[in-house]
């Protein structure tokens, strides 16, 4: 069993407390060029990236040690850290030192050598000053030890391997939970299967009603074995998916013979937020009794949870974590090395900190990655990689801060104030910047390491340490500042400025998310046109782009065109009532319940008006704004009565996409708008950028992110074979052949597909 000493110690050296306190780290290109300085001031004769291996407790161990002075007999490991050396919390301290001596175990072996000197060199990036750390060690002592590694990870591994045996066997010979396949499903599962196994980036359209959950978990899961994936991710843009993928997987095992006998291990990832049992509290063992010797107790929990047959959900790893007094937030993060499948939100394979794109790279996994509903990855992108800074928390943290903080908080308030002086005249309007404001930007690094400096010897402050995170959050992304973002300068009262960098063009950031996987397939009913989501997105030049028929037949569907109303605000107004008498006609012709879509809350309200002064006797409700979740839930139960009504919502909101209205709870829908994004600066912005980087700035700032909700709105209609239903298409402009290609073919039936 092969095995690299990293690896090793970090599943079997680790020990203490969790310590998530931030420390300044330096960048990985920076812990390269301190590693290469240190090792160019060493003599001839210095070996480099030094190669060991070795055989211990049945385990083929290897790995690079830095540096090895043979003539010195000294092996060093070098670790960069940036400022005040003491800041390196001990529980990663014990971790380098064990890695070295593993290492040194190793090395005497290999050269016989009866003692051996180890040196831990601790380099500042800032100085390049070194600060050794230096022991002598016998090779009986260090073999000893290393037998110990050994030995814990043995058993873990042996197990492992098991596991994955029974697993692929499982898997290979799955069975689908239901006698038949739905109509297309059958087409869906074999796509699905085929680019888990041949790798690749897959574009799939799939329509809905294609059982789309369990039509690529089944065939993704059945192609594990035969691909050699290590871990399968199923990611989602909303919680309520999350829970559907877990469903799924129930039945599938309830489908199969020995169902309790059930080898697959599936971890629901969710966020921190939700996770956590002490929200007042910092993630360190002097803070939180769940970090308090986290991985002492770690690997019992661990255990436990890789025993228990069922799936790891948030439930299950509360109930775990609450048995060994250790947090569950974290035990899930470690969970997510051991499990086969994760089911989460694509924040946990894009974003900044991704963990499960992070373990990819670190253990080289054959990873395979599903995304629903992944029209949506474009804004989630663009969320990942922005960022805010707020005026108004520094104040308040200035109010009461200690005198050791008052002087870089001074700094950057006065920064601050440069910043609202240069930009007078934009009177709470936003102002979109070229460039970052220099002074500003420097005054914050100087106040991030004051901060960290003080937050280090002092008892956590959680006002501080929130202005820490989001300074820091903002120079991280400030660093590497380009074309694929802009920054934004808001002023909406008197201490109330904030700086955004807001991020355009995802790709530049999720191109290496993508790259890592060794499969993904990114599927939704509205991911047309391919191009657009392969450049916003920066999919591989070969990625595959395919359509599956809908299972759907444009009989059941009655798509009626308005060629006299106009939509555009400067017709907005005139269009009120005819918008109004056409929903009239419609509901009088077929009672029953309909969604009317609008650009906004005013056009919203002013159609629903004319249509109450229009036809009393028809039930109407609307949306508004800020709804909380209950009005939400009395919203959608209005669907379920039994007289017919006419439901007033915005497109784009939250009852235009990922509600399921099936039969008679849904018959009609009214899309009053194209969708267009405002054309404000920002949106122009966004297209000369679009329009610079791929000749298409107006279709992608405007047109086809407007028409995708337009489809995924008038998609809530038809949901089952057995619906029937009629949408309008209220705007000339559907009728432009630019507009109406963008629309779902199916809808127009063959006669009429463009
Ligand atoms: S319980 Fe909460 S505060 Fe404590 S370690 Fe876990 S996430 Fe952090």
């Amino acid at each position: 069993m092969k095995v690299a000493v990293r690896t090793l110690c970090e599943f079997a050296a680790r020990e203490g407390d969790l310590d998530f306190r931030y420390t300044p780290a330096p960048s990985a290109e920076e812990g390269i060029t301190g590693h290469q300085a240190i090792q160019a001031r060493r003599g001839c004769g210095y070996k480099r990236e030094y190669a060991l291996s070795g055989e211990c407790q049945e385990l083929r161990l290897s790995g690079r040690a830095d540096g090895y002075d043979p003539h010195a007999g000294l092996l060093e490991e070098i670790k960069t850290h940036r400022g005040d050396l003491s800041r390196i919390r001990p529980h990663l301290r014990a971790l380098h030192r064990a890695q070295l001596r593993a290492y040194g175990a190793l090395l005497c072996r290999q050269e016989n050598r009866p003692t051996l000197q180890l040196s831990v060199v601790y380099v500042d990036i800032g100085t390049h000053r070194e600060t050794p750390i230096t022991e002598t060690a016998s090779a009986a002592d260090l073999w000893q030890e290393l037998e110990v590694l050994c030995g814990r990870y043995r058993l873990w591994a042996e197990q492992q391997a098991h596991h994955r045996e029974q697993r692929d066997l499982r898997l290979a010979g799955l069975r689908f939970p239901f006698a038949r396949f739905r109509p297309r499903q059958r087409q869906l599962a074999e796509t699905v299967y085929k680019n888990t196994v041949t790798g690749g980036t897959l574009l799939l359209e799939a329509p809905t009603g294609l059982g789309k959950t369990l039509g690529t978990l089944f065939p993704a899961l059945m192609a594990m074995p035969k691909a050699g994936v290590d871990l399968l991710c199923y990611l989602t843009c909303r919680n309520t998916a999350r829970q559907l993928a877990l469903d799924a997987v129930e039945r599938l095992r309830a489908a199969q013979d020995a169902p309790h006998i059930w080898p697959l291990r599936t971890l629901e990832l969710v966020s921190k937020a939700d996770a956590c049992v002490h929200p007042d509290k910092a993630c360190h063992g002097d803070a939180c009794p769940l970090a308090k010797g986290f991985f002492d107790r770690l690997p019992d929990a661990r255990a436990e949870a890789a025993q228990t047959g069922g799936p790891l959900t948030q439930a299950a790893l509360a109930r775990i974590a609450a048995g060994h007094d250790i947090c569950p937030y974290f035990l899930a993060q470690e969970m997510a090395r051991w499990c086969d499948l994760v089911v989460g939100d694509v924040n946990r394979m894009f974003d900044q900190s991704a963990l499960l794109y992070g373990l990819t790279r670190q253990n080289d996994w054959h990873t395979a990655v599903l995304v629903d509903e992944a029209h949506n990855l474009v804004d989630r992108g663009r969320g990942m990689y922005s960022v805010q800074l707020d005026q108004q928390r520094l104040l308040q943290v200035r109010k009461t801060a200690p005198r050791a903080l008052k002087s870089p908080l001074d700094r950057t308030v006065r920064a601050w104030q440069g910043v609202i002086r240069a930009h007078t005249h934009a009177e709470g309007a936003p102002v979109l910047l070229d460039t970052l404001p220099v002074a500003l930007m420097g005054s914050l690094q100087g106040l991030v390491s004051a901060l960290t400096e003080f937050l280090t010897d002092h008892p956590p402050e959680l006002a501080l340490q929130e202005l820490l995170f989001e300074a820091v959050a903002f120079m991280k992304l400030a660093d590497t500042f380009g074309d694929h973002s802009l920054c934004e300068f808001r002023r909406p009262g008197r201490g109330r400025a904030s700086l955004a960098i807001q991020n355009l063009l995802p790709a530049d950031f999720l191109r290496e998310r993508f790259s890592a996987a060794a499969s993904v397939l990114l599927f939704s009913a509205t991911l047309s046109p391919g191009p657009y989501f392969q450049d916003l997105l920066g999919l591989p030049a070969d990625t595959r782009v395919r359509s599956l028929p809908s299972p759907f037949s444009a009989d059941q569907l009655r798509v009626h065109f308005t060629p006299t109303i106009s939509t555009r605000q400067a017709h907005r107004e005139a269009s009120v009532a005819p918008i109004a008498e056409l929903i009239a006609r419609q509901y009088r012709q077929r009672p029953g319940h309909y969604l009317a879509f609008f650009s906004s809350f005013r056009y919203l309200n002013a159609v629903d008006n004319a249509l109450g002064e229009l036809a009393p006797d028809i039930p109407r409700r609307s949306q508004h704004p800020g709804m909380s979740s209950q009005q939400r839930r009395d919203f959608l139960a209005g669907f379920q009565d039994r007289t017919g009504s006419v439901a007033f919502a915005v497109l784009g909101g939250v009852f235009s996409e990922g509600i399921d209205l099936p039969g008679n709870q849904l018959i009609g829908a009214f899309v009053a708008t194209l969708g267009l994004p405002p054309f404000d600066a920002w949106h122009e912005v966004l297209r000369q950028r679009l329009q610079q980087r791929f000749g298409a700035g107006y279709d992608y700032a405007y047109r086809i992110p407007g028409l995708q909700k337009v489809a995924q709105a008038a998609g809530r209609v038809i949901r089952t074979p057995d619906d029937r239903g009629v949408i309008w298409l209220i705007d000339d402009r559907f009728l432009q052949p630019p507009v109406r290609a963008r629309l779902p073919d199916w809808w127009f039936g063959p006669e009429a597909a463009h």
